[in-house]
């Protein structure tokens, strides 16, 4: 199986390539598309030999001979030729490469969870109409995914997301005001990059993952809920009119719900078999949406539809890095978040470039609260 990784040095990108450093009788890379990390992209160019490669910056990079360097608009030609398209950019960045791998008609495993928060009725939009199967990256997705014996067509009466809590979880909103991007880093269970794991601090990733949800099971946004659940053991539930709920178990490790978006119905060995015993128990709460504002702020924003999610995660992309540069505390995020909302009106989308624009616009308003 031929897989273009977009997004390849990042967290998910170095798990993909463990995945296929695993079985390389079952994966190979037709191309790697890395941020600006010409180093690490040269690195994986010179181990796997894609067809092609490029950096989304730009830069420089010096590739083995039958490696194509792609550059500009030529990156969106990373597909070609390629069984799966794993998009595991960060951020608004990966929008375009799902819609045009969508256009392609092959497989998207998806890790790159704002081409759906931001770009939803479009990304679906094109899914059906080229015919191309998405399938979730994201480990609470890939467990639903699984939970529904991957048949979307399943009839479910609830989605229930599971959220770590974070680091911050048991902290008072007084505590949460002195807080910092060291402390948010520490997150207890899994291992992820800097962005979401601030994201899993503020709550706002779970925010997304309800509309992420919502777009992948086509399920109105009062039949998914979220319950902290801090051993990150059980990665989701659904259950069923009957009462019935089924979930998926195992320890938090990306690399499963990577390989499974892969392969699926088809099951490869991965990750070890959960000790249930040593686990002893598992512990469910209801999620703090008081002290975290993030987790509301992203549903009224999924609620809303049209260019709000665009404009939420354009602001908090924007306070998330000041807040990792130690320039504004943590109740601030929302705070951008909240503002840029208010101040950009809603707008029904009607294309890939007004989203562009309107991301634009709110970064610059983000910008303006923060650093004028
Ligand atoms: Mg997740």
């Amino acid at each position: 199986m031929k897989i273009a990784l977009i997004g390849c040095s990042g967290s998910i990108g170095r798990q993909v390539a463990e995945v296929v450093r695993e079985h390389p009788a079952h994966f190979c890379f037709s191309a790697l598309i890395g941020g600006k990390d010409a180093a690490s992209l040269e690195a994986l160019c010179a181990e796997f030999h894609p067809d092609f490669a490029g950096l989304a910056s730009g830069g420089e990079v010096h590739l083995p001979a039958g490696t194509r360097l792609l550059k500009g608009e030529e990156l969106l030609h990373a597909f070609d030729g390629a069984d799966v398209a794993l998009i595991a950019a960060g951020g608004f960045a990966g929008l375009p490469y799902t819609l045009r791998a969508a256009e392609r008609g092959i497989r998207i495993a998806l890790a790159n969870k704002e081409s759906l928060v931001c770009g939803g009725e479009l990304v679906t939009a094109a899914v059906k109409k080229f015919g191309c199967d998405l399938v979730p990256v994201d480990s609470e997705h890939s467990a639903l995914f699984q939970a529904l014996s991957f048949r979307r067509d399943t009839p479910f009466s609830k989605l229930i997301l599971t959220a770590s809590g974070g680091p911050f979880f048991k902290l008072s909103k007084e505590e949460l005001q002195t807080v910092t991007a060291a402390d948010a880093l520490r997150h207890p269970t899994w291992k992820m990059g800097p962005k979401i794991t601030i994201d899993s601090a503020t709550l706002l990733n779970k925010g997304y993952e309800v509309i992420e949800a919502r777009w992948l099971y086509d399920a109105p946004f009062e039949n998914i809920e979220a319950v902290v659940h801090p051993e990150s053991i059980v990665h989701s539930l659904v259950s069923f009119a009957d009462g019935a709920m089924l979930a998926q178990l195992g320890y938090p490790d990306m690399k499963l719900p990577i390989q499974l978006a892969l392969t699926y119905p088809e099951r490869l060995p991965c990750v070890k078999e959960l000790d249930l015993i040593s686990l002893g128990a598992l512990h469910f709460f209801p999620l703090p949406k008081e002290k975290f504002p993030c987790y509301s702020l992203a549903l009224s924003a999924g609620k809303a539809g049209g260019t709000a999610p665009t404009v939420l995660n354009a602001a908090a992309e924007i306070a998330v890095s000041a807040f990792l540069e130690g320039r504004i505390g943590f109740p601030r995020i929302a705070e951008v978040i909240d503002a840029a909302l208010q101040q950009l009106p809603r707008e029904d989308v009607c294309s890939l470039e007004q989203l562009q624009e309107t991301d634009a616009r709110a970064r610059r308003f983000a910008q303006s609260l923060i650093y004028d």
